[in-house]
């Protein structure tokens, strides 16, 4: 498995160098949690973290 790393501005994970949701280059291989939104719409999780795209995300970014 690769090594993921989250971005520090919307909690997205990548295995590349930018963030694909912010376009962020503020980067951290310190994350714990993992949730996985497909529908951020309808997801009460999506609300609750303001994530506005689905995708893989860090639940806690340090
Ligand atoms: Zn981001």
């Amino acid at each position: 498995m690769p090594k993921e790393s989250a971005c520090r501005k919307c909690k997205a994970l990548t295995s590349g160098k930018v963030c694909p949701i912010c376009s962020s280059t503020d980067l951290t291989s310190r994350w714990s949690g993992l949730i996985i939104i497909l529908d951020p719409e309808r997801s009460k999780v999506a609300q609750m973290l303001n994530i506005k795209n689905k995708g893989r995300y860090a639940i806690e970014v340090s």
